[in-house]
């Protein structure tokens, strides 16, 4: 199931068997006091593993840290310009698409316009010129509602549990705190956003479990699945 861990033998069983290719992608970023800067393409991995436990197949490749602007200014993120990350990514695409990927899972884990814009356009740039590959481009949270909510925020309910769900011990609550991201950096030189200026925290330690990110994974999870047997009926 992970690219990296696979014989050639199993390789080519397992595009055989179905060839669905996931791309966890995140970034490197502040995450408040409690969680770790990879969080996000941690996430997306499990996330996608657990997907393709669920089809029965898939290939999960090991998570890319890098992408776009996020919380660019707060201890620790690294951020790219759009065209390091469209060629990262479309020469992923075209690479993928040799070895034999009819559907790819590009699953971001990070968010925020510049990101979630950026993997939506670099699928459909190359969708347009390679049609028989469909890419689905996505947020794990997109189309999926949780009591009335929608599953994504930045280190608060929703990503802390999910996290805290797949990795216990890299979430450490006794460290959080309640405050807005401690700017570190300069304003870069380039595009990003003024994240300090729409920070909202929650009510963590109260709102935030392990039991609600199980939940919350098993619904984004069934979700997922879903779209990529959609997908793939179409291939
Ligand atoms: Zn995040």
């Amino acid at each position: 199931m992970k690219y990296e861990e696979m014989t050639p033998a199993e390789f080519l069983q397992a595009i055989a068997l179905m060839p669905v290719f996931f791309v966890p992608t995140g970034l490197l970023e502040w995450h408040g006091d409690h969680l770790p800067l990879g969080l996000d393409a941690l996430k997306a991995h499990s996330l996608c593993l657990q997907t393709a436990d669920k089809l029965g197949g898939g290939i999960v490749l090991p998570p890319n840290y890098y992408g776009r602007p996020g919380f660019s200014r707060a201890t620790g993120t690294l951020t790219f310009s759009e065209a390091c990350m469209d060629l990262l990514f479309s020469e992923l695409f075209e690479q993928l698409t040799k070895v034999g990927a009819k559907v790819i899972v590009l699953l971001t884990g990070h968010y925020g316009p510049l990101q979630v814009n950026f993997v939506k356009r670099v699928a459909e740039y190359f969708m347009a010129e390679h049609p028989a590959t469909t890419i689905i481009a996505q947020p794990e949270y997109e189309g999926v509602t949780i009591d009335g909510e929608t599953p994504a925020d930045h280190a608060g309910k929703w990503e802390t549990s999910l996290f805290w769900h797949f990795y216990p011990d890299l979430t450490h609550m006794e460290r959080f705190e309640s405050h807005t991201p401690r700017i570190s950096y300069p304003d870069p030189p380039n595009d990003y956003y003024k994240e300090s200026e729409e920070w909202e925290w929650q009510d963590l330690p109260r709102v935030a479990s392990q039991k609600l990110g199980q939940r919350a994974a098993e619904i984004i999870t069934d979700h997922l699945a879903e779209r990529i047997r959609t997908a793939l009926a179409a291939v």
